[in-house]
């Protein structure tokens, strides 16, 4: 029997603490399915196709890693693809609340759905793709917190987005 676990986020991009998340996954689980959303409740820098590209590029070394997109609740993406586990990252115990929250609240809307809580490597425990958007806006190099084909996406959008007077987001 194979078992798939689905990491659904924003990957907006796509961060080492993201990568090492999967990396660990795939220890555990026969496939793991990326599955970016396109609606987060927030307005992501990279569109949904270039946030699937740059995972994509990525995990193309990862067999059993599959990349793929969702434009609805969760759950019902979860349960549309047969599967039984969502897989989400804790940094710290800041992160715990809200995951704790949207664990139940979708457990309740689909009880056949179990998530399961990994935690990076602590070299990552820190790592949001936030902070790295705002770094990054700010000139920081940041090839210790995304692999180079990510931080060179990044670099063009920030200053893309400088260029015409926006701010990072
Ligand atoms: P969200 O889905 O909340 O918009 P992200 O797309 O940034 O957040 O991340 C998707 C999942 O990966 C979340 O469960 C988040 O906690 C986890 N995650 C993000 N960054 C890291 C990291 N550095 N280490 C471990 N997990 C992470």
């Amino acid at each position: 029997m194979t078992i798939r676990a689905i990491y659904p986020g924003t990957f907006d991009p796509v961060t080492y603490g993201h990568l090492d998340l999967i990396t660990r996954a795939r220890t555990i689980f026969d496939e793991v399915i990326v599955a970016v959303a396109h609606h987060a409740g927030k307005v992501p820098l990279f569109s949904v196709q270039e946030r699937v590209q740059l995972l994509q590029r990525v995990t193309r070394q990862m067999p059993g890693v599959v990349v793929d997109h969702f434009d609805s609740l969760v759950v019902d993406y979860v349960r549309r693809k047969r599967c039984r586990v969502m897989l989400r990252g804790l940094r710290m115990l800041s992160d715990f609340e809200y995951e704790f929250q949207m664990a139940l609240t979708n457990r309740k809307l689909f009880d056949g759905v179990e998530t399961i809580f990994m935690m990076p490597s602590e070299a990552y425990a820190y790592l949001s793709a936030r902070l790295i958007k705002e770094a990054g806006a700010l000139g920081a190099d940041l090839s210790a917190f995304v692999p180079p084909v990510v931080a060179t996406a990044l670099r063009q959008k920030l200053r893309h987005g400088r260029s015409r007077g926006v701010a990072p987001r």
